[in-house]
């Protein structure tokens, strides 16, 4: 994992066979899951707004319509779960910082 917070990751997201929501739009709107799947989980998966609720709360707590680019709503359920708020990095949302302390 890179550790330089500038740099835009280039790792594939750990979900991406498992992620419900990638594989059935690979079924129902392939078009757009390219495009998301180029855009987020090849290569900016910690941007991505699913993988923002799995890691800090669990799969459960993913909603199955929850698309990458809807960071305010994955926001929302970390704020409801007091999980603390995204944080902001070169203008993009990189991370979640912890209010818990
Ligand atoms: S949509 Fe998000 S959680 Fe799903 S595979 Fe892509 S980056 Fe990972």
């Amino acid at each position: 994992m890179n550790n330089n917070n500038n740099a835009i990751d280039n790792e594939k997201c750990a979900y991406l066979t498992a992620c419900t929501f990638l594989v059935e739009s690979q079924k129902e709107m392939p078009e757009l899951a390219e495009r998301l799947k180029n855009s987020y989980c090849m290569k900016n998966y910690r941007a991505c707004a699913r993988t923002v609720v799995h890691e800090a709360l669990g799969l459960v707590a993913v909603p199955d319509q929850m698309m990458p680019h809807q960071n305010l709503w994955a926001e929302q359920i970390l704020a409801d779960a007091g999980k603390g708020s995204f944080i902001y990095n070169n203008g993009r949302k990189r991370g979640r910082e912890n209010n818990s302390q």
